[in-house]
């Protein structure tokens, strides 16, 4: 092996956003060697940019709430393909993991008697989300960094995990090279956790940060572990659509959550027409009423701005297609409209939403306050990801765990808004607990060097090609611009298959993309080094979505409109074949325990 650094260590966590410093936490904390990999700098993580909340059914606005009603609107919300022994795990702990955030120092937005504050968000039953204004993300990340850094845990900011070593079947760390000085770095580690969030940077129109390549997924699935239920996006209803150079930037459902309503270009709140057979009972059907809901009346059923994620952006898409969508391609999103009911509306919205405030003043000359905002459907989230156990996360390799948006089962078919922020505490914490235990009780694997240097020849190829070969920017524009068209909120098969056919021709494409330049921070060598991980999960979920042949949640197809009882049954899953191809398979849904089934129905 050519002599690059070693630092060896008992768990390695890749990735420092909300559930990787977590996991981190847990494993330092069990006495574990710990370090954490990030790609950015350490805080700046995608999930500083949540905006809305954690939601945790701690009761402090609405004393109905509980565990209980928390996992039947996560499982209803993901349309019961939910892993829901995760369900439930996330519904029970996600309170206890707000508080110990609160115990390091997190602060929150308070209710009159000094308890942590919760706001409405779509498909909750009851204000649930612990928030700190519109920006919970920072808070969040601020307070697990520097409890993260107390508790003695390594930091490699700036570095790039290029692949997992393996000893056999068992993960043995990682090899990583350090953006800023091109070098590379080898990470031998007793047990490995992903959390390196989603893939959003696959597709055009995107909230989603630079960071979002996808990498999580395509390390474990070239690690031999699979992928579950890829064919779930989630296109969030509200993303910025004016002007050109913010399109997709998200703009939050706490606007909705605080009053905000959706009107198309005749004025008319359009959600009002199509509210799904099993929200019926739960939703109000007039906007006093909506309305009300928004200022915490209890006897008040929730505004249908508040449904499901999926089934708002499909509705918004509607108007648009229909041609009453607003100038730029969207709908209205109106939250001034309030100034009719509360007489110090300004103040207010600034108040409660002073990151909406700014971000339209700033990006889109737009005072939030005086006028409606343009918004429609971004890509926001993903659902699927690495198949992974619902107690322990480890995924089918043995040392291996994943955590957080890249990993699958919680959501099922639809995330509801909120449930990512406590997912990463929960099932951060979990992650950090079992892999320290994986740690101390397998000790360390074996590292083969030969795997080392493959991985370094592989990278540095790029600068072989040089000029000559492809542009990997073009290459991945060429991606995200066809995602978006054929694989994205609405499907069709045809399409689909288009689209695989094209990536296919983009990977030999890609595998000749050449760069200049200096090995120094060289954002053309990284942009090559993504487009791996971004060509194989495209192709993932593009496969997924063609054999799920049904509508359901995030997954809209135009071809079959419907929900089946027959596809209810199976999860997707997608290994790698001993061809080297992903394979796919269907896998029965985990079974509800007797009591889950008597708390869906109590709360139908
Ligand atoms: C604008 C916006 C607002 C949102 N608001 C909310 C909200 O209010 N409530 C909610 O519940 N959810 C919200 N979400 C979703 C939520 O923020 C994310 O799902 C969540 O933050 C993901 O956290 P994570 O820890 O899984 O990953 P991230 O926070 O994205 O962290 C990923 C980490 O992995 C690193 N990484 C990636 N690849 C590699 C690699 N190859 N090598 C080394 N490091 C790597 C990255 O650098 C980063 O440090 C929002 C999302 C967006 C875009």
């Amino acid at each position: 092996m050519a002599e690059y650094p070693v630092h060896e260590y008992d768990v390695l966590v890749v990735g420092a956003g909300g559930a990787g410093l977590r996991a981190a936490i847990e494993a330092s904390a069990a006495g574990c060697k710990t370090a954490v990999i990030t790609k950015s700098l350490l805080g700046k993580a995608h999930t500083v940019m949540a905006e809305g909340g954690m939601a945790a059914a701690m009761g402090n606005v609405d004393d109905r709430d509980s565990w209980r009603v928390h996992f039947a609107d996560t499982m209803r919300g993901g349309q019961y393909l939910n892993n829901c022994r995760m369900a439930e795990l996330h519904a029970k702990e996600a309170p206890a993991r707000v508080y110990e955030l609160e115990a390091w120092g997190a602060i929150f937005d308070r209710t009159q008697d000094g308890r942590i504050l919760q706001r409405n968000f779509g498909g909750h039953r009851y204000p649930r989300l612990a928030h700190v204004g519109d920006r919970t993300g920072l808070e969040m990340i601020r307070t697990l960094q520097d409890h993260g850094i107390h508790q003695g845990m390594d930091v490699y900011a700036e570095h790039t995990v290029l692949t997992l070593l393996m000893d056999g079947n068992r993960c043995a760390g990682a090899f990583a090279y350090d953006r800023e000085r091109g070098r590379f770095k080898v990470f031998p580690a007793k047990a490995v956790v992903l959390a390196t969030g989603g893939v959003g940077r696959a597709f055009k129109v995107t909230s989603n940060s630079w960071e979002y390549t996808a990498d999580g997924q395509a390390l474990a699935y070239n690690a031999g572990a699979s992928l579950l239920d890829m064919e779930f996006v989630q296109f969030h209803p509200t993303g910025m659509v004016w002007p050109p150079s913010v399109k997709g930037i998200l703009v939050t459902e706490g606007v909705r959550g605080e009053g905000g309503v959706l009107r198309n270009k005749d004025g008319k709140r359009f959600m009002f027409d199509d509210i799904p057979e099993n929200y019926r009972s739960s939703t109000a059907d007039n906007e006093e009423e909506g309305w009300r809901y928004t200022q915490g009346d209890k006897s008040a059923r929730r505004p249908p701005e508040l449904l499901t994620r999926d089934h708002v952006a499909r509705c918004i898409n509607r108007e648009v297609k229909a041609g009453r969508g607003s100038p730029h391609g969207g709908v209205f999103l109106d939250i001034a409209w309030i100034k009719e009911k509360l007489p110090n509306s300004i103040e207010h919205i600034k108040k409660k939403l002073p990151s909406m405030y700014h971000q339209f003043k700033q990006l889109a000359d737009l005072d939030i306050t005086k006028e409606p905002m343009e918004v429609g459907p971004t890509t926001h989230y993903i659902m699927g990801g690495i198949q992974v156990d619902g107690d322990t996360q480890m995924s089918s390799v043995a040392g291996l765990f994943a955590a957080g948006e890249c990993a699958a089962g919680l959501h099922g078919a639809n995330r509801l808004g909120g449930n990512s922020l406590s997912d990463l505490l929960v099932f951060g914490q979990r992650a950090g607990e079992y892999a320290a235990k994986f740690a101390k009780e397998s000790g360390a694997g074996k590292l083969d060097h030969s795997q080392v240097d493959a991985a370094a020849q592989a990278a540095l190829a790029p600068f072989e090609r040089g000029a000559a070969g492809e542009n990997p920017f073009a290459v991945q524009s060429e991606l995200q611009d066809f995602m978006q068209e054929l694989v994205g909120i609405v499907r069709i098969e045809s399409e689909m298959q288009q689209a695989i056919e094209k990536i296919h021709a983009l990977r030999a494409r890609a595998a000749k993309a050449g760069i200049t330049g200096n090995i120094e921070y060289n954002t053309g060598w990284h942009t090559a080094l993504d487009l791996d991980n971004m060509l194989i999960i495209s192709e993932m979920i593009a496969m997924a979505a063609i054999e799920r042949k049904e509508s359901r949640g995030g997954h809209f197809r135009d071809d079959y409109p419907d929900k089946s009882a027959e596809w209810a049954k199976y999860n997707l899953r997608i290994s790698k074949g001993a061809d080297g191809r992903p394979q796919l398979e269907r896998v029965p849904v985990v079974p509800l325990t007797d009591e889950m089934k008597q708390v869906i129905e109590e709360n139908k």
